[in-house]
């Protein structure tokens, strides 16, 4: 079996797309301001996607760039600005933040109807109880990957494999919402390849390249790649990658000094898998595409309190 590979290019476009004609029908101009803390220059990147992605859709973009020895209350103090602002519909604070802030409480400290990254315990509780709230990018990008492809989620058995709190449970949730079967693995499963081996929808967040690998596809399963690792040994790659693809990889490696990765082995996904999404250029593309339709059904969600 070769498995069709699905790009994330094409459904973040067609969600941007329905998100740009969904605000220039709106009657008001939603907001979101970024705050992002110190020179991470990853974060940086980031910041720059979302807020110039927010600029083509219609959205009021707002960046704000603290320096790295802010101390927690001051960032606290800027946040609590956001809440009380009411052109600011969203707020996102970059993650990560520096070690002497604590990322929980400044989280937490969030208007739960700004919370646009869905990461505050109220949405995670809404969440968990199938209450309408709004929902971490990426585990929400996947669902949608999913559902644009017309695989189906209902009665399937499905397995995620990782459990933080911002996608592995979150993913988890939103499935079993989806009526899905779920079973959700971590460091400590016992026996995870016989699981996994047995999921019709697998969704891979560890954070280790290729580590799910044939013998935990199951035949003509949906592969789910989250995971996102910088790659830069060159003898590593013909462990996850031939022919083509390889080639590919070892030229990023020469040009780059590095490839990303995915959770999962490519060579292997598109031998048994029936479905697979690349990294680079599958899940992670839908996840900005997300934060905009988030920021949109919070500017809904909050004028219709
Ligand atoms: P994380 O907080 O480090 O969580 C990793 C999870 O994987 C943990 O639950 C851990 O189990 C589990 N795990 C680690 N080793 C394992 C093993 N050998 N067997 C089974 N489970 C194992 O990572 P995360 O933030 O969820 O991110 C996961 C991956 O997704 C990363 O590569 C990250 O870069 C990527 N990511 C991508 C996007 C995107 O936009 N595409 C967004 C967010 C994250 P324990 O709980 O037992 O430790």
């Amino acid at each position: 079996m070769t498995a069709q590979l699905l790009s994330g290019k094409t459904f973040a476009d067609a969600i941007k797309s329905e998100v740009k004609d969904e605000i220039a029908g709106l009657n008001y101009t939603p907001g979101l301001t970024v705050v992002r803390v110190g020179e991470d220059p990853a974060s940086a990147v980031y910041v720059g996607s979302k807020v110039r992605t927010a600029d083509e859709l219609g959205i009021r973009s707002g960046h704000i760039h603290l320096d790295e020895s802010v101390n927690q209350d001051d960032l606290i103090r800027q946040v609590d600005e956001l809440n009380g602002s009411d052109e600011v519909d969203g707020i996102l604070v970059q993650l990560p933040l520096p070690k002497h802030i604590d990322e929980s409480v400044v989280l937490e400290r969030i208007d739960p109807r700004k919370d646009v990254d869905g990461f505050h315990p109220v949405n995670a509780g809404r969440l968990m109880q199938g209450q309408a709230s709004l929902v971490p990018c990426t585990p929400a990008g996947v669902i949608e990957i999913l559902k644009r492809s017309s695989i189906a989620i209902a009665g399937a058995n499905a397995v995620v494999v990782g459990r933080s709190n911002i996608v592995g449970k979150p993913m988890a949730m939103l499935l079993l919402n989806e009526n899905a079967t779920v079973t959700v693995c971590h460091s400590k499963t016992r026996d995870l390849t016989n699981v996994c081996s047995q999921a019709d929808i697998l969704v891979a967040a560890i954070g280790r390249a290729g580590f799910i690998r044939g013998e935990h596809i199951k035949e003509g399963a949906a592969v789910i790649d989250v995971g996102i690792n910088s790659v830069s040994d060159r003898g590593a790659l013909p462990t996850f990658f031939e022919g083509e693809e390889l080639e590919k990889r070892l030229a990023a490696i020469e040009k780059r000094g590095a490839t990303l990765v995915g959770d999962v082995s490519w060579k292997d996904a598109m031998e048994r898998a029936g479905y697979f999404t690349p990294v680079p250029g599958g899940v992670g593309l839908l996840t900005v595409a997300m934060l905009m339709k988030n920021t949109v059904r919070a500017s809904r969600m909050r004028r219709q309190e």
